[in-house]
């Protein structure tokens, strides 16, 4: 199974058929498994086996194929499934830190990760923030006895490509795991664990759902670090994916690879007709050769990724003119959806930080991301250059 290329894994890994040898994945919509015998229900608690399940909040066999299909395209030795990205990153670090540990994460990120990083701070854990761009900050701040290491490998929403192998040489060299997030990057151009990344977690609600139907999360690691230290706290703790959603993320994973390509060669057709556009005072896309970034983009992703930003002249006002205007691109503030989505971060992901936080996250007010969907790319190029001669 090993050998399979990502399109075929992401169709047939992980794939369990019942007695009825369906074609496609059963929902197996249950809370719960009978035992055959008292002693099977005791031998079970003991330890279960791979098609031997418990109780859907430790596992469910639709839940499984999801984990199982991640994990083969992501090359880990297993995965476990979340209700939602934030129960996976949540999860990824709680389970692995007591009061006293040290973590060093990248100061860019998405708000509720923040969050998780400030209550970690409450219970005794010593956070570190650094500039992710910069090793030589990462190279000061982790030390001997740093546990963990956390980033999300391209920065929400200024698209910050983080040198993901250079990172994991620093933690690596005290001792630290390194937890990606990446959901920008996309399971289609991860090649975090190729790079050195120990840990991978994902918001499924994102690429990997890609139509905007339902929440998920996944973290993907070594079987110790999965079986040993992660799930016995997610299984506790109840962040379980639910059956039917783990049945649309599997749905989802079929087409997935297909979907991201189209999205990132759509995100660079637009970001390159943008470069120059009078109405803007920037376009930042990681597949754009002026991007800082690029060179690691390209050896890190091979591609730009589906989302574009860019600065709006006139601020607030010039940005709120663009988004008001736009006809097919939908206001809104997730992405990798089949519906192409503009967000302005500033009063929406990111209202919650200060002037002065975003200003030095590089977050301006005239900011706009744009999260390329599935439309004509045409259209949206055409929605995109109506919408401005509208500012
Ligand atoms: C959306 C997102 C999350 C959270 O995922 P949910 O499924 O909404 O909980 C975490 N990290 C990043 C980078 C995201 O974009």
């Amino acid at each position: 199974m090993t050998d399979w290329k990502t399109r075929t894994k992401l169709v047939h890994s992980g794939t369990r058929r019942s007695q009825y040898g369906e074609m496609s994945e059963a929902i197996f919509l249950t809370q719960g498994f009978v035992y055959e015998s008292a002693e099977q229900a005791e031998a079970r608690f003991i330890e279960s086996g791979p098609d031997e399940f418990i109780y859907a909040r430790y596992g469910n066999p639709t839940v499984r194929m999801f984990e199982e299909r991640i994990a083969a395209i992501e090359g880990t030795e297993d995965a476990f499934a979340t209700a939602s990205g934030m129960a996976a990153v949540n999860g990824a670090l709680t389970s692995l830190l007591k009061a006293g540990d040290h973590v060093v994460a990248a100061r860019a990120l998405f708000g509720s990760c923040l969050y998780v990083l400030e209550i970690l701070g409450r219970f005794g854990v010593e956070v570190t923030l650094v500039d992710g761009t910069d090793l030589d900050q990462w190279r000061g701040a982790v030390r001997d006895g740093t546990k963990a290491v956390f980033l999300e490998s391209v920065s929400n929403p200024t698209l910050e490509v983080i040198d993901v192998r250079g990172v994991c040489e620093i933690a690596h060299a005290k001792g630290a795991l390194v937890i990606v997030d990446n959901v920008f990057a996309t399971p289609t151009f991860s090649r975090a664990v190729a790079l050195g990344a120990d840990i991978v977690v994902y918001s499924a609600t994102k690429h990997i759902d890609g139509s905007g139907r339902c929440l998920g999360g996944v973290v993907c690691g070594s079987r110790t670090y999965i079986r040993k230290v992660l799930e016995p706290y997610l299984k506790h703790t109840g962040a379980a994916l639910s059956p039917f959603n783990a049945w649309v993320l599997l749905k989802g994973m079929e087409t997935l690879d297909l979907r991201v390509r189209q999205q990132a060669a759509s995100a660079l057709t637009i970001a390159e007709a943008l470069v120059g556009h009078d109405k803007l005072t920037k376009v930042i896309f990681p597949g754009l050769k002026s991007h800082p970034n690029y060179a690691i983009a390209m050896d890190q992703m091979g591609a730009g990724g589906t989302v574009v930003t860019m600065e709006i002249k006139g601020g607030q006002a010039g940005a709120f003119r663009f988004l008001n205007a736009l006809e097919i691109i939908k206001i809104s503030n997730n992405l990798g959806d089949a519906k192409s989505i503009v967000t302005h971060p500033a009063t929406t992901t990111h209202q919650r930080l200060t002037p002065e936080k975003r200003a030095e996250l590089g977050i301006t007010p005239g900011m706009v991301r744009l999260s390329l969907g599935l439309e004509d790319s045409d259209d949206l190029l055409n929605d995109v250059n109506q919408a401005l001669d509208a500012v």
